[in-house]
């Protein structure tokens, strides 16, 4: 969802559209639609930059604010997981 390269999911975080709000899967265990994101800063500025803040992976689409949110919890989850 950020760089949009086809990869691997477990080098990738899953973001998952709950019926409310879009969650991030960590332990992916959450059902519905979902999208993957590598955790590097680059995918998080492109996944927070998209135009059109729509998500065929989510089949919903993503205000800026709340692409700034989850953003800022996958950066702090960057922070402490450096070795990543
Ligand atoms: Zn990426």
């Amino acid at each position: 969802m950020g760089c949009r390269q086809v990869d691997f999911q477990h080098t990738m975080v899953r973001l998952a559209a709950l019926p409310d709000a879009v969650a991030i899967d960590f332990k992916r265990r959450l059902g519905g639609r979902g999208g993957y994101l590598h955790l590097r800063r680059e995918c998080l500025e492109l996944f927070l930059k998209a135009k059109t803040g729509r998500f065929k992976s989510l089949g919903r689409s993503l205000d800026r604010s709340e692409r700034v949110n989850l953003v800022n919890m996958l950066a702090e989850q960057l922070a402490t997981n450096a070795e990543l």
